[in-house]
């Protein structure tokens, strides 16, 4: 069994931080000691690894992206292969992508789908939710099936009517499924249907730049949807998590759900923590970059985000990765600001940009870790095998220099988009080396994985219930 030892850094876990040397053995973690202490320095190993000044991390967990997913004509523009190279270049060894059930079939279709195009390519290991587009007896039957061999979480829209949307009733019954069968809901809470009326008014109104995405998505309607599905996963007696959260109003009904006991979770992502209208309303086009849903929010609600990061009224940060180049496919919206198809790159950015956030005070080491590695293991049945660095977990290891400089842009990532999110944004921290079940995919920043390499993961139930 192949043995590598990691020496001399600082390990950093949701629960502690320890000057601990770290053992390997076959792909998992086998024991931790104390630096410079005889059991430390007696263990033998094939490979040594000086992490002296570094932190020594659990591999990142993004439970929200969309490699190569289908939006308004087009496909986000990573594949599995390219999105999980770049993953790991940013310190992220699982992801957790969303598998779509196409209207009119079934669950299974879209599954066996979605593992075709993941096989064989990951870089870094992978699991799926599954995207519910249409709620019926054969579906909601499926669904038992599905949790039972490890797909435990379905997503469901409250917006885009025509396309994901399903109604009160629906979302009722899919939560009612998922309260017998250990399943976990998570929800695109904004009010589609409101939506859909205003953005028909803007366009008829001449109001047709990128800016108005952001204007007609009103706060108002993401917070009333969030509030709407906290009742009905309340009268379901079902567990509910919130994706993408990026209003103050919505954390607020979030706060509200916890404060009575309700199993009721949210998620936030770096483009609310870092990024706000400003940006939508960027001149020329440049807007277009920016156009997700939820959409970015006026600055004040980032302090309201990162509170609630802080106080666990938020407890996930994932990406929602869905990158459109802005050449081709952005531009898809000239002149129609509905028409331009909704995402942003993120998956390579997320651990720095977080790490950014420890230095500048918004959140200490450990919930650092805790909210992007441990916390979206336990959502979603990977704990411990992913998200904690202890014995017996995956050796899915990431050496970090909290020293180091740099700037975020398009000339330098590894994703496969034209453009960044963060474009010049200087930041302190890098990845240097990240190991996948013990096996290198990043050394000393450079390149050293391989398609093929990252397995699919069958998960459990949630752990928070
Ligand atoms: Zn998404």
């Amino acid at each position: 069994m192949s043995r590598t030892v990691i020496h001399g850094g600082l390990v950093v876990t949701a629960s502690d931080e320890i000057h601990a040397d770290v053992l390997i053995e076959g792909g998992r973690i086998a024991a931790l000691a104390a630096h410079g202490t005889d059991a430390a320095t007696s263990w033998s190993a094939d490979r040594r690894i000086d992490a002296t000044g570094m932190y020594v991390l659990p591999g990142g967990v993004d439970a929200h992206t969309h490699m190569e997913m289908p939006f308004g004509g087009t496909y986000a523009a990573d594949t599995f292969e390219t999105g999980t190279r770049a993953a790991a270049w940013g310190g992220t060894t699982t992801i957790v992508d969303f598998a779509i059930q196409t209207m009119g079939r079934s669950l299974r279709e879209g599954l066996d789908t979605w593992h075709a195009k993941a096989d064989g390519k990951c870089a870094v290991d992978y699991g799926f939710h599954m995207i519910l587009s249409d709620v019926d007896d054969s579906s909601l039957k499926e669904m038992d099936r599905l949790v039972a061999e490890g797909i435990t979480s379905f997503k469901l829209f409250m917006a885009y009517p025509g396309v994901f949307y399903s109604d009160d009733g629906q979302i009722l019954r899919a939560m009612q499924r998922a309260s017998g069968n250990g399943g976990l809901v998570m929800m695109h809470a904004e009010n589609g249907i409101a939506i859909d009326v205003l953005v028909e008014q803007a366009l008829a109104e001449g109001r047709t730049d990128p800016r108005y995405h952001g204007d007609v998505r009103k706060v108002a309607l993401e917070a009333e949807a969030t509030h709407r599905a906290v009742q009905l996963a309340r009268v379901a007696g079902a567990p509910l998590y919130v994706v993408h959260v990026s209003a103050d109003e919505a954390v607020d009904e979030i706060a509200a759900a916890r404060h009575k006991g309700l199993p009721v979770f949210g998620e936030t992502c770096p483009q609310y923590l870092f990024l706000s209208t400003d940006n939508l309303a960027e001149p020329g086009f440049e807007g277009a970059k920016y156009v997700c849903s939820t959409p970015l929010r006026p600055r004040e609600h980032q302090e309201v985000l990162w509170r609630g990061l802080r106080n666990n009224e938020l407890q996930v940060v994932s990406t929602d990765h869905c990158p459109f180049c802005f050449s081709g496919q952005k531009e898809m919206g000239r002149g129609d600001f509905s028409k331009i198809p909704n995402g942003m790159p993120g998956v390579e950015n997320r651990m720095d940009l977080l790490h950014q956030a420890v230095v500048d005070g918004h959140l200490s080491r450990r919930r650092w870790i805790e909210i992007a590695c441990a916390s979206p293991a336990r959502m979603f049945g990977l704990y411990p095998k992913k998200g904690t660095i202890a014995p017996g977990a995956d050796a899915d290891v990431v050496i970090y220099d909290p020293g180091a400089e740099q700037t975020i842009s398009a000339e330098t990532h590894h994703m496969a988009v034209d453009y960044s999110a963060y474009e010049g944004r200087r930041v302190t921290g890098q990845v240097r080396t990240v190991l996948s079940r013990g096996v290198p995919v990043i050394e000393d920043r450079a390149y050293v994985g391989h398609a093929g390499h990252g397995t699919y993961l069958p998960r459990g139930t949630c752990q928070y219930l």
